[in-house]
């Protein structure tokens, strides 16, 4: 990677110089090298970016007013420019954030593209106003009208997917939006800004703001924001859904997980056919990714088998630099963010947990943030890295006794995002599946569908990204009587 430095904010359409003196400094996750800085926003800048995003939304001939098939071809050109620069936006998330380059082509190249396409195609056919008789006599016309500007706040796990989760459907549904990416993640956000600025998307309709906990504070909180998208922490969460409480602001929270990966007797143990999809399932962007089955459900009769099955998986892993092709795990995001996962490994021994394997930091790596793939078996639900989030490549595996005993366990949580049922009898996988109290779950695999609702219950968030039904946390309802 070359370092680069920035000099602009993208708002308003343009490139322009930030009223802010202070610049965000983004360092490799492999290598603790700067690969390059960003204008850090203060509030002088969101202000004008929200009033930016205002004046567009409020334009009368402008994105709100287009017609929808307009709108979808302006995402589908957005969708072209992001899919010319999917090996620079790739290797830009990777390099900051430790995401293995393989798995960013995919999941912070491809899908964002693909969430896009979703939406600029399903637009192309939403119906946005519709008229039915009236049940005392006369018509209602309702008409589904765009929420107005929306503060779109995205973490450094998947930088680009979870701001896709946001700005996508609220475009296809007419609205405007300001953007704040993560500190972490500031770099992909300005080749994101050049697809923008190379596409269809008028100006001002996408501006960026790039900052930390407090501009994101004062973006929810602003005037000129009438709906608020989040993924991060169960903590920033609740404080931006008590902000938007106050305000009566609609929000939607996508945040933490503890998933439960339930592996039936029945289920096949086989690495050769079913490592990889156990890995995307378990370890995926070295274990910080919110919808993990960090939680693995072991049957009394195959217990020690299980263990041996994620001793063997987690330490053939390569470990190593996340820009190289062959890497599977690469460092934690950020120092700090090894700090939590060596203070949650810690916390699992002085539980009395039994370490299977890693544990440490890996041989070899004298730079980067990294930690070994981790698994703790003896775990009861009751300890701490059995109830919390560490967001790293850590898996602790709890025994049980029949089916009953391993959902009233995968149950046993504050958190309900994802989690996963591994068995050889696809009926039973789905009966198990409809017991678990979250708000996704895979069989056998985990991977989340564009096309169908994403997000969590209780501790895990309010509301669901993705989807048709997407369109609708960024829509008013309006019912004309005639
Ligand atoms: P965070 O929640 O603090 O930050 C996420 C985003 O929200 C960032 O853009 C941040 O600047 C912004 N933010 C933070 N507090 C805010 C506030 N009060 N108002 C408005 N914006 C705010 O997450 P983090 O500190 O980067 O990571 C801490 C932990 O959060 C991780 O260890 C992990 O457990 C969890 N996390 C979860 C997800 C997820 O996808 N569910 C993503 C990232 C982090």
């Amino acid at each position: 990677m070359t370092v680069t430095d920035h000099p602009h904010l993208f708002i308003g359409g343009d490139w322009i110089s930030p009223k802010s003196r202070s610049r965000i400094q983004v360092v490799s996750a492999s290598t603790e090298e700067p690969i390059g800085s960003v204008p850090e926003a203060n509030e002088a800048d969101v202000d004008a970016a929200v009033a930016a995003a205002r004046a567009a939304f409020d334009d009368p001939q402008g994105w709100s007013a287009w017609n929808p098939a307009q709108r979808g071809a302006a995402l589908s050109s957005l969708a072209d420019q992001l899919e010319s620069r999917s090996e620079e936006m790739a290797r830009t998330v990777a390099a900051q954030n430790g995401m293995p380059v393989a798995i960013a082509r995919q999941l912070e190249a491809g899908f964002p593209v693909a969430v896009i396409r979703y939406y600029a195609n399903l637009v192309r056919s939403a119906t946005f106003e519709e008229s039915h008789p009236h049940l005392l006599g006369g018509t209602t016309t309702v008409r589904r009208e765009p929420i107005g500007v929306v503060g779109a706040i995205a973490p450094w796990n998947f930088p680009q997917t979870l701001s896709a989760f946001k700005h996508a459907p609220a475009l296809a549904a007419g609205c405007t939006v300001v953007l704040k990416p993560s500190p972490e993640t500031v770099l992909d956000s300005v080749v994101f800004a050049e697809a923008v600025a190379a596409s269809d998307i008028p100006a001002g309709v996408i501006n960026i703001v790039p900052g930390g906990r407090d501009i994101g504070a004062y973006l929810v909180s602003h005037p000129g924001i009438d709906k608020v998208a989040f993924t991060g922490s169960t903590a920033a969460g609740r404080s931006i859904a008590e902000t938007c409480g106050r305000l009566l602001r609609p929000v939607t929270l996508e945040l933490g997980g503890k998933s439960a990966a339930i592996i039936l007797d029945d289920a096949d143990l086989d690495l050769g056919s079913i490592g990889e999809q156990l890995f995307g399932a378990t370890l995926l962007n070295n274990g910080q990714t919110c919808f993990l089955g960090t939680r693995i459900l072991a049957p009394r009769n195959r217990y020690h088998e299980v263990v041996g099955v994620f001793e063997a998986l987690a330490s053939s892993l390569e470990v190593g630099d996340a820009l190289n092709d062959s890497t599977q795990i690469g460092p934690m995001a950020s120092e700090r963010q090894r700090a939590r996962v060596e203070g949650y490994i810690a916390k699992g021994l002085g539980d009395g947990g039994r370490l299977v394997t890693g544990g440490g930091r890996p041989s070899g790596q004298n730079k980067g943030w990294f930690v070994e793939p981790t698994v703790f078996a003896d775990i009861d639900n009751k300890h701490a890295i059995a109830q919390e989030e560490i967001f790293g490549p850590v898996l602790s595996i709890i025994q049980y006794d029949n089916d009953d005993d391993a959902v009233q366990i995968a149950n046993d949580s504050d958190y309900g995002l994802g989690g996963t049922v591994w068995t050889s009898d696809p009926d039973r996988g789905l009966e198990v599946a409809r017991r678990v109290r979250t708000g996704t779950i895979g069989i056998n695999r985990y991977l989340p569908d564009p096309s169908s609702p994403f997000g969590g219950i209780k501790d895990s968030g309010i509301g669901r990204e993705l989807g048709p039904d997407a369109l609708g946390n960024f829509q008013n309802f309006k019912s004309i009587y005639s």
